[in-house]
């Protein structure tokens, strides 16, 4: 069966995109080798972040460089195997993240962030997922004077892009959490117009089946080999089924470049993988709002599984087994927050953001072949992103006026 478009990987950005297509008049096939919302759309910290407004450079300033370098912080850890494998991902990053660059960036990044709330409103409406949001903003928490006044101050900076907070006092954040020790910190920001996700994976499956339900098609197959042909994409998966379409699209996260490898495309799509685990809610450590600890890097928020306390960022190797450091120490100061008696989970979950060395995702045409595109590279915001990438996508590929300008997001901006 022939289909108009088919679209791999059913993460948030991939359903999205096939909801986007299908609900404006294609027939499309959504291929992914699991359940939709199973891989790290299944895993993040469930916000939707309208205040999401900047960037994660590359640190290059010397007493940055300095904290980081024992290995040993809580917000980020390198593994050397990782370091060689992407050096060159890693040097663009820095080169990609002087002042001035990073300025140019986030001005085309919010161009994105700014929409996403309202497009993820509609995919929320079409689907009934209302149940999973809840609309109360989360919490940003600082242990030190210093690093507060400055996250104020930008704050303050960020209401001229739409991005509204309020600072929270000691008191009123005990107000807000009753439940919760704040004795290491002196106060926070509460980010009003951002979004949670009680179960991230839920969400993405609603969607999933909203497309179903406007006459998608789902399978679970794992694809392995894209080919141009007779006009159009032809998709082979391991157990050889193959399937036609006039347009292809690859979405597939953090794996996105084993499948356009063997076309000829090397984008520097490098993995940073964060680590998650659950623990049993009860009347004593039962919390409303998500709450981000500034200083040690990490969130706990509620979910339908538990508490979930998720990691900063471990760069190493996608394949490279679980290591745990990085969690456990999170752990000894998120139970100074919050007793975390019992783990649902007998081991802690990992997974990979998809990032880009320029901090931006890749949305649009593939540069070197017709009717196939790209949309993945959405780093630290994917799961904020996927709608309005969605909608984007199904823009340029009905040949629509796009919502926002794609030049900078384009895959041909690192030369190949
Ligand atoms: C710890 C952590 C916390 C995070 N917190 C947040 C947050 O609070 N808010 C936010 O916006 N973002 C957050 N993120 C980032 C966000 O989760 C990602 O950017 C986003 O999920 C990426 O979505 P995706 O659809 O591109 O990739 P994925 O969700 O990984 O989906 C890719 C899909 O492709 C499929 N696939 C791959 N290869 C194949 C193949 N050969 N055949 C078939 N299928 C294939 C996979 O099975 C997978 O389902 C966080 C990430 C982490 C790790």
């Amino acid at each position: 069966m022939r289909y108009d478009v088919i679209v791999v990987g059913a993460g948030m950005v991939g359903t999205s995109i096939a909801w986007h297509l299908q609900k404006n008049g294609s027939k499309v096939l959504l291929l992914d080798k699991k359940l939709p919302g199973s891989e790290t759309s299944y895993g993040n910290a469930g916000l939707i972040q309208r205040e999401a407004v900047h960037t994660h450079p590359f640190p290059r300033q010397v007493s940055q460089i300095f904290r980081v370098l024992p290995n040993q912080g809580t917000d980020i850890r390198y593994r050397l195997p990782a370091l060689f494998r992407y050096s060159q991902a890693l040097l663009q990053y820095w080169k990609y993240s002087t002042p001035q660059s990073v300025a140019k960036i986030e001005k085309e990044w919010q161009t994105l962030i700014e929409h996403c709330t309202r497009e993820h409103q509609v995919m929320i409406e079409a689907s009934g997922a209302d149940n999973l949001i809840s609309r109360d903003g989360w919490l940003q928490l600082h242990r030190s004077e210093d690093t507060l006044k400055a996250a104020i101050e930008a704050a303050v900076r960020d209401q001229e892009v739409g991005v509204e907070h309020k600072v929270v006092s000691l008191d009123e954040l005990k107000a807000l959490e009753p439940n919760a020790n704040f004795d290491d910190f002196v106060g926070g920001i509460h980010w009003l117009n951002s979004w949670q996700v009680s179960n991230p994976s839920a969400l993405v499956k609603a969607y999933a089946k909203s497309f179903e339900d406007i006459g998608g098609t789902l399978l679970t197959l794992d694809v392995t080999h894209l080919e141009q042909f007779e006009g159009g994409w032809q998709v082979t998966t391991d157990g050889g089924e193959q399937f036609n379409a006039d347009d292809l699209v690859v979405a597939a996260g953090p794996w996105s470049n084993h499948l356009i490898k063997p076309l000829g495309y090397d984008l520097p799509l490098f993995p940073m993988r964060g680590y998650h685990q659950h623990f049993i809610i009860n009347h004593k450590n039962s919390i409303h709002h998500s709450m981000f600890d500034m200083d040690k890097g990490f969130v706990m928020g509620p979910f339908q599984q538990g508490i979930r306390i998720t990691t900063g960022a471990e760069m190493t190797l996608m394949d490279a087994p679980k290591n745990f450091g990085q969690l456990e120490t999170v752990l000894r100061y998120a139970r100074r927050i919050l007793p975390l008696d019992e783990a649902v989970e007998s081991e802690a979950w990992a997974g990979s953001r998809p990032c880009m060395p320029d901090m931006k995702p890749v949305i649009g045409a593939a540069n070197k072949h017709e009717h196939l595109w790209f949309a993945f590279g959405h780093s630290h915001q994917g799961f904020t992103l996927g709608p309005v990438t969605g909608r984007i996508m199904e823009e340029l590929i009905h040949k629509k006026p796009v919502l926002v300008d794609v030049k900078p997001f384009n895959a041909d901006r690192f030369g190949n």
